[in-house]
């Protein structure tokens, strides 16, 4: 009775979102949940590659009239 462990195999890998030792299933995340919290991240673009656009100015005076 040594099969069906794979799934539930520990790597080395800690999970990029959480932290904890992340499943062989699930790798290299721990879990389904930080495999998708990591897949949103990337359709939220907070992965977004660095590019030479210029930010935009904080200078932009934004005024609030009240
Ligand atoms: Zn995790």
């Amino acid at each position: 009775m040594a099969d069906g462990n794979e799934k539930v195999a520990v790597l080395k890998l800690r999970c990029p979102i959480c932290r904890k030792p992340a499943l062989l299933a699930f790798r290299p995340f721990c879990s389904k949940h930080c495999s998708d919290i990591d897949l949103g991240r990337w359709l939220g673009g907070e992965y977004r590659v660095p590019t030479n656009d210029t930010p935009e100015t904080p200078e932009s005076s934004e005024e609030e009239k009240s």
